[in-house]
């Protein structure tokens, strides 16, 4: 291979998605066509109710994206301006940035060993400073939260927690799925999602009717009729061709890919032996849906180990380079708080890399990645 081409084992490969999809995203896609309706209609709420049985909670209303997903779910959930929210600062910068569009003030707070909020640290926080009702915990890489810790920490306090599941459709804490412990939970049919689309989109789930009634008006320009507008909206419409696509291409196959995934993690974590990198170990209960598969490796030696997988043809990822607090589009013009110093956080952003796991690697392919993972050492 030459040092220009593509690695042949990418962190994800949309090709060989599109090979197992085509002919029914091709006949989601006609259907579409025929229809003549084109915006917000019958595949819409096709895909939302398909998608509410299958999360096991009553209400899922389509969005444009996950970004306004978490926004809407705040707004809908009450969150007044200026009001505090706390968070991960390790995360995708949308989940930060939703806070902000709904009018809130980001507090972040360290994550634990495995990169997760630490509910011990968010315990802290509230017991010094009770007034912060609202938090956004991530459930990272699509590894679950503790979620009975999560269910009692919103109780004591009564927290209204949206969760944010952009990475975590699938994934299960003690068999309950992630996103039923808040009053909503926000996800993301961004492509490189576990299910993700041909496009953008994104949906809210609930088991509050009203709070999905406020959603449906907030997504359509705050409409609760035909131009009646009782509230300030976005436009952040899913569109029939990817709710068809979502519904009749992609939602079907979604547990076999998670199970594909899982077998992958159940590999690497079996068969990957390096005294010098550190597997993502989970703790009894938790049941991942490993949308990306986090390995630590000292970080001034991480070069040397992306390169060395580069040259054997293999991609890798860095999830995240940068806390969000760090990020200059703070400067100025919006406000975040830190409520405790992060080290946790910064070795996570120091130390991490993401190894390929996508639903389509072949068996060959994942052996190709031990292998060079074993045989790497520190320059
Ligand atoms: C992708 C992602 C989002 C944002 O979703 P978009 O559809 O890209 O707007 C939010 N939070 C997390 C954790 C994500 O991974």
């Amino acid at each position: 291979m030459s040092v220009n081409e593509p690695p042949e084992i990418a962190l994800n490969d949309f090709v060989r998605q599109w090979a197992e999809i085509r002919t029914d995203a091709l006949a989601a896609f006609e259907r579409v066509g025929e229809s003549g309706w084109y915006v917000l209609g019958q595949g819409v709420l096709r895909l939302e109710e398909a998608l509410a049985r299958r999360w096991g909670l009553p209400f899922a209303v389509g969005t444009g994206n996950g970004l306004d997903a978490i926004e809407i779910a705040l707004r809908a959930a009450g969150l007044a301006p200026g009001d505090r929210v706390l968070t991960t600062p390790l995360s995708a910068f949308a989940t930060s940035l939703a806070i902000v569009r709904a009018g809130g003030v980001p507090v972040f707070v360290d994550v634990d060993d495995r990169g997760l909020l630490d509910l011990d640290a968010v315990r802290a926080v509230l017991a010094s400073d009770p007034e912060i009702r609202f938090l956004v915990p991530v459930h990272l890489f699509g590894r679950p939260i503790d979620l009975d810790a999560l269910e009692e920490l919103r109780r004591s306090f009564g927290l209204t927690v949206v969760e944010d599941c952009a990475q975590s459709i699938g994934a299960r804490w003690n068999g309950r799925p992630t996103g039923t412990v808040g009053i909503a939970a926000a996800t993301s049919f961004y492509p490189t999602k576990n299910l993700g689309t041909l496009g953008d989109g994104g949906g809210v789930l609930t088991h509050d009717a009203g709070l999905a009634e406020r959603a449906r008006s907030l997504r359509h320009y705050g409409q609760v009729e035909t131009y009646r507008h009782v509230r300030m909206g976005l436009n952040s419409r899913l569109d029939e061709v990817q709710a068809a696509v979502l519904a009749d291409a992609l939602l079907p196959r979604l547990d076999a890919w998670t199970e594909r995934r899982r077998e992958t993690a159940s590999r690497y974590l079996a068969e990957i032996r390096n005294v010098h990198l550190r597997l993502p170990v989970e703790p009894e209960g938790s049941d991942p849906c490993w949308h990306l598969f986090p390995i630590l490796v000292r970080g001034t030696e991480r070069r040397s180990l992306v390169e060395h997988l580069r040259r054997a043809g293999i991609a890798s990822g860095c999830h995240y380079p940068t806390l969000i607090p760090d990020q200059p589009a703070w400067n100025g013009t919006a406000r975040c708080l830190v409520a405790r110093p992060l080290p946790r956080a910064a070795a996570f952003v120091r130390d991490e890399i993401s190894l390929p796991i996508h639903p389509f690697l072949r068996p060959d392919e994942v052996s190709a990645v031990v292998h060079a993972c074993n045989c790497w050492e520190p320059s």
